[in-house]
């Protein structure tokens, strides 16, 4: 069905080839709902005009009503300018503009009541507004407009091209009086009914022109719900699709690789939590559905070995396994344990990364053709196109938070019948963002750590206190343990970093020369040979510092690692100084966290060192996290990897709607799984649109 609301934005009047052009590329505007869904930011208030003498430097944007006694031209060459004076009954202020002088002059009258909107600034002892906004007095009165104005984010080519906030504002207001014009309500009446909700045509009309501030309540909150509603109803309808479907393989035997683990080779007792996780796992893998499964656990839980111990009942099965990491670093680490670990055992463990060589690749290849290979650990290569398998029957993603509905759609598409999936993340994510992120699995819980840890004790020092710090490592390698020193690693610029490492390394060389310390080195650029080759020095004990980037954010165990130093901490977001911390404390010894940062901090900078010097608690940690990134803070929902945008709803502060989205949406799915009876097909459409183009169902079951 194609609707107005589809029509491309070239076809609004207003807009045409070249302006469509710079709405597509920089604003992502490609219809009309698009130009509509482009929320502003926020609103001005011109409900209220203001008295000169009442100005003060603190006000953004005010209005005044008054007139102009005089022009003048001031200034010459670049500097030149037009002042106006403008006085209304209780003083002047300056009226300046750079630009567009003659139009000004023969347009604005001397004497003729104006109101004007501007931002006052003052400028050698008297209130200057440069370039304000002025309409005659008469006519603004008569005009229809709304009393907040909307303000919306424009970049610097759309400014160009005269696509300002104002201009935006006309093309919505354009396109809500173009010809055939109408807004299908998106939302069932039922649930419109029950929340108390404003139509879908209402709440657009009102996000872009409120009257009063419950008019941009009520119209934030009707979107915000539908949006988090359609993802909820999406990731329900997976869900359901998924529990239906009953194949998966059945791993019913339990073996010698399994039995030989347990009995001869298992390093631990297992915690009582890990016992319990292992169990509901294998749960799954018995029952002849294909299982799909979050398993939450703190940094240092354990994760690893409940992944392993079921990874090996798959080998029992006859089954391969894979599990994937984030980082090459990772990988290699997962590698050396996990062989390590099986090193009696009759399973056969292969390493495949971005930067296996071709020759070893095609070994690997036919050893995952033919069977020989039991488990496969490598980074986003595993799930390439051409890595096959005779019989992939258990995936493990571990720490993953781009790891989304679509990603793990991808791994399907290897088998006939789908692998049992277990996703497993540290951090406990926040829990609006794992429902949104993970809310089609089914999840399980290690909350609990192995016995005799002891909390990292978190420090901030500022650069100036470089020397007792150096004087602390010093004493701490003097007892046996080994150090940590972490350096930010950016993506937009790894050679600034590379500097930051290298500059760093220097000084630490200097203060710990060879040959009674010895450093290991290791950050993105390194082949992964080397980095092998430097992780082994450490985690052996060859070396007592390891230098590196944030390449060993996450998942890196050494266990007699007891001091991490993070280099400009103040550049780290909360879950990343989390995890780094999580490095350490992991044996039975006390270990530290020392947060290294220049002297003067932005106050979030503050906040976030403060919140992690303050608790160890991962899941504190993420919902502070998660608060602190601020309103609608786009960056932060890309940076957790979400599958989509959210455009309007806030993960953080949402959480509260996003419980009663989601609980809407599985009362939908449970009563009419498939949307078919007649007052679910605009649920059916709607899905479809958002969803449809961007990953097909069929792929999931
Ligand atoms: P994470 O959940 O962060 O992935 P790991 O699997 O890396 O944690 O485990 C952290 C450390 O704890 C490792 O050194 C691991 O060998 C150790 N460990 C795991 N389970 C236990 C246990 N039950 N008892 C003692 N140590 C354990
Ligand atoms: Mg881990």
């Amino acid at each position: 069905m194609s609707e107005v609301l589809d029509t491309e934005i070239k076809f609004l009047p207003g807009v045409g080839p070249k302006r469509a052009e710079i709405l597509e590329e920089e604003a992502e505007i490609f219809t009309f709902r698009d130009l509509l869904s482009c929320f502003p930011y926020r609103y001005i208030d011109k409900t209220r005009i203001y008295s000169i003498k009442d100005l003060d430097t603190l006000m953004q944007y005010v209005q005044l009503k008054g007139h102009i006694s005089r022009f003048s031209t001031e200034g010459a060459g670049s500097g030149k300018r037009l002042v106006a004076d403008f006085h209304d009954s209780t003083g002047m202020v300056k009226l300046v503009w750079f630009k567009g002088l003659k139009w000004i002059t023969s347009n604005y009258k001397i004497n003729t009541e104006y109101i004007i909107f501007g931002k006052p600034s003052l400028f050698s002892g008297s209130f200057n507004i440069v370039h304000p906004e002025i309409e005659e007095a008469d006519k603004k009165a008569a005009r229809v407009s709304s009393a907040f104005e909307a303000q919306y984010s424009t970049t610097e080519k759309m400014k160009d091209h005269f696509l300002n906030t104002r201009a935006i504002a006309k093309l919505i207001a354009a396109c809500f009086s173009h010809p055939g014009m109408v807004i299908t309500e998106t939302l069932p009446e039922d649930i419109i009914k029950r929340l108390n909700l404003i139509s879908l045509s209402d709440a657009l009309f009102k996000i872009h022109f409120p009257d009063s501030n419950e008019d941009i309540e009520r119209a934030r909150y009707r979107l915000k719900f539908e949006e988090l509603f359609y993802i909820q109803l999406n990731l329900m309808r997976y869900k359901n699709r998924r529990d239906k479907v009953k194949h998966g393989f059945v791993f019913s035997v339990v073996g010698e690789r399994l039995n030989g683990f347990y009995h001869n080779a298992l390093p631990f007792p297992l915690t009582e939590a890990q016992k319990r996780v292992i169990r509901e796992i294998r749960t799954d893998l018995g029952s002849g559905r294909q299982m799909n499964r979050l398993l939450q656990g703190d940094v240092g839980s354990g994760k690893t070995m409940v992944a392993l111990m079921n990874m090996l009942i798959a080998a029992d099965n006859g089954f391969q396994s894979c599990l994937m990491a984030p980082t090459e670093v990772l990988a290699i680490q997962h590698h050396e344990t996990i062989a390590r670990y099986v090193k009696e055992l009759d399973v056969k463990v292969a390493l495949l990364t971005g930067s296996t060589k071709k020759r070893e690749r095609g070994e690997i290849e036919s050893g995952l053709l033919d069977g020989s290979i039991n488990i496969l650990i490598g980074t986003h290569a595993l799930i390439e196109e051409n890595v096959r398998y005779s019989n992939l029957g258990f995936v493990v993603i571990d720490e993953q938070h781009r790891f989304g509905v679509a990603q793990r759609a991808k791994l399907w598409q290897k088998n006939e019948c789908p692998p049992h999936v277990l996703v497993m993340t540290a951090t406990p994510i926040p829990r609006t963002l794992a429902m949104t992120l993970y809310g089609d699995l089914d999840v399980s819980v290690i909350d609990q750590l192995p016995p005799g840890r002891r909390p990292v004790k978190t420090m901030a020092f500022t650069d100036a206190e470089r020397e007792k710090v150096f004087g602390f490592m010093r004493r701490q390698i003097a007892d046996g343990r080994q150090v940590y020193v972490v350096y930010p690693l950016i993506k937009e610029s790894e050679t600034l970093d590379y500097k930051d490492l290298e500059d760093g390394l220097e000084s630490i060389a200097r203060a710990f020369p060879p040959p009674k310390y010895a450093i290991s080195v290791v950050h993105g650029k390194m082949n992964s040979r080397d980095k092998e080759i430097s992780m082994n020095q450490f985690r052996s004990g060859q070396t007592h510092i390891m230098v590196a980037t944030t390449v060993i954010e996450v998942g890196v165990d050494v266990p007699n690692a007891s001091v991490m130093v993070i280099e400009s901490a103040e550049r780290f977001g909360l879950s990343q100084l989390h995890q780094l911390r999580g490095r350490v404390g992991r044996g039975a010894d006390q270990s530290y966290c020392i947060l290294m940062t220049a002297r003067k901090l932005s106050s979030d900078a503050t906040a976030r060192i403060e919140t992690i010097v303050g608790s160890t608690d991962g899941f504190e940690i993420a919902e502070a996290d998660l608060k602190m990134r601020g309103p609608g803070d786009l960056e932060g929902t890309q940076q957790s990897g979400m599958a989509f945008d959210l455009h309007i709803a806030d993960l953080g502060k949402d959480g509260q709607i996003l419980s009663i989205a989601r609980n809407i949406a599985e009362e939908i799915i449970d009563a009419d799984s498939d949307l078919v009876q007649p007052g679910n097909k605009v649920l059916r459409i709607n899905l479809h649109r958002i969803f449809g183009r961007k990953y097909s169902w069929s792929e999931i079951s």
